[in-house]
């Protein structure tokens, strides 16, 4: 049975989808094909859809980038059901989740560096890696050997591998342990990890179906052994495909990707439902949107 299904089949869970961007700037025509898609199935579901600001990595965010998302959003004919929530504004809501790993074993303090990191590997003879995300090699396991904790991690050792169905990718696996490691829970500079805050709020906003770009699937295991060590439901997943830029590159903020034209709002909607497998003619956003989601409906919901 696929994740999640349990949870929508016995207890008919209505569904609830949303978008969650962070706002690090203006949406492009990447993000909008994960803000359409996320929009699309929770229409063709009848369906709620919420936006949730992503905003807990406080020095990233763009003083204005809200207010221009969801104008951006609204103008694409994509309104959200209730007002959108604020990370920001929920820490308590992650602490009480970090508390109840803690209490359970579950979560731990870290001491290390990303310097003592890099040195741990170094002395089992592997070479030093430069950028990126290093795996946790489980230095303060088993206790911070008399340094201050910097950050809290969770206790991943136990697991074997997550599987889990994407609705679109087909069956996935990955072995946390081996990936990640021990994941960080909240950072050393005190802000709350994405992983957390995203797990904790699906879960509060009863969010039955996560659509999102595919460069999050590989986040996608990490809150899945979340979500149970907090013995929260699973939702069913669906990533997107990602919009490339000339270079190859996936289009992001930070390689500078064009701030979606508002000028031309069913152009923009046309091309984010080309990357989908959507192709409606219409010659405004209702009609449009109205169109894609009978094409969507007949994709992605008749086989489940
Ligand atoms: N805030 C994340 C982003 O903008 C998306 C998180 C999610 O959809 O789970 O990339």
């Amino acid at each position: 049975m696929a994740p999640g299904a349990a949870m929508v089949q016995g207890a008919a869970a209505a569904y609830c989808g949303r978008f969650a961007p962070s706002p690090t700037g203006p949406l492009h025509a990447g993000s909008l094909v994960a803000a359409l898609a996320s929009w699309l199935d929770a229409r063709a579901h009848n369906g709620r859809w919420l936006v949730r600001i992503e905003d807990v990595d406080t020095p990233r965010c763009v003083p204005g980038a809200t207010a221009l998302i969801l104008h951006q959003l609204a103008a694409c004919g994509m309104v959200p059901d209730e007002a959108p929530v604020y990370q920001s504004s929920r820490s308590a809501l992650y602490q009480t989740a970090l508390d109840s790993l803690v209490a359970n074993r579950l979560a731990y303090p870290c001491g290390c560096s990303r310097k003592d990191i890099e040195d741990a590997w170094a002395a089992q003879g592997h070479a030093r890696q430069r950028h990126g995300e290093l795996r946790y090699p489980g230095t303060c396991r088993d206790g911070l050997h008399g340094r201050a904790a910097r950050a809290w991690r969770l206790h991943t050792a136990e697991h074997g591998a997550i599987t889990w169905q994407d609705r679109r990718l087909g069956p996935q696996q990955q072995n946390v342990n081996h990936e990640t490691g021990d994941f960080v829970l909240k950072r050393a500079d005190g802000l709350w990890a994405y992983q957390l805050a995203v797990v904790v709020d699906d879960a509060a906003q009863g969010i039955t179906h996560v659509v999102r770009g595919e460069d999050l699937a590989d986040n996608t295991p990490r809150q899945i052994l979340l979500q149970r060590a907090l013995a929260l439901p699973e939702p069913v997943y669906l990533h997107t495909p990602l919009v490339r830029g000339a270079n190859g590159e996936k289009l992001s903020k930070q390689n500078q990707a064009q701030a979606l034209d508002l000028s031309q709002p069913v152009a923009a909607l046309r091309a984010a439902g080309q990357m989908l497998g959507v192709q409606a003619d219409a010659a405004t956003v209702p009609d449009w949107l109205t169109c894609a989601c009978r094409q969507w409906r007949e994709r992605y919901t008749q086989a489940q």
